[in-house]
């Protein structure tokens, strides 16, 4: 079975790791560098991104994960806090970020955990009818041309790829099948047939 990483410091990490085993792949937690060896993919998971980067520093990962990110070599999902990390520019308030993902993000763009819920998205990488539960969920407000975007809601992009990068505003980890954890092991797969 491939592994695939799931950066374990905080967050939704458990959710990812039960929804990724339904499509046929085992998960190890990443909290240290060691973690991140002959992993067939990452997840970086979704919950309180400037807890994270303070964890990835006092656990002496955020190199080696700047590292990984750079080299690219197999897929990555983020959702959520996953997506600041990655984001090339990130407001609302602003954040230092790894900015592998060329994408402009305000953090808490669709407003307090009042605004969360389930709502319709549309777009060429989901069939008809999916929905995405956002929860205190970022903002894409600009993406840069290297950038495809599968997905939106209303007229914001929610769910894009670049390269080896998927990332979704929302959180498809939390339902029990959705069709963007599909994606993503699908790529994992493909990349790691390579
Ligand atoms: N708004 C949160 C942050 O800034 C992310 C919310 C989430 O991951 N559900 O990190």
């Amino acid at each position: 079975m491939r592994t695939v990483g799931v950066l374990a410091l905080q967050g939704d990490f458990a959710a990812h790791a039960a929804a990724l085993l339904r499509h046929g792949l085992a998960t190890r937690q990443v909290r240290r560098p060691e973690h991140l060896v002959g992993i067939a993919g990452l997840v970086l998971p979704g919950g309180e991104s400037t807890t994270m980067l303070n964890l990835l520093a006092s656990q002496g990962l955020e190199q080696p994960l700047a590292q990984f990110l750079r080299v690219g070599s197999v897929p990555v999902f983020a959702t959520c806090a996953g997506l600041i990390l990655l984001a090339r520019e990130v407001s609302d308030p602003p954040q230092r970020s790894y900015g592998v993902l060329d994408v402009k993000v305000a953090r808490n763009g669709y407003g307090r955990q009042i605004a969360s819920g389930r709502f319709s998205i549309a777009g060429d990488g989901v069939p008809a009818g999916t929905t995405g539960v956002f929860i205190r969920a970022p903002r894409i407000v600009q993406t840069g041309s290297g950038v495809k975007t599968l997905a939106s809601r209303g007229a914001d992009p929610v769910l894009v790829q670049q390269g080896q990068v998927l990332a979704a505003c929302f959180h498809p980890e939390l339902e029990d099948d959705h069709v963007v954890v599909r994606t993503f092991a699908r790529l994992v797969h493909a990349s790691a047939d390579q």
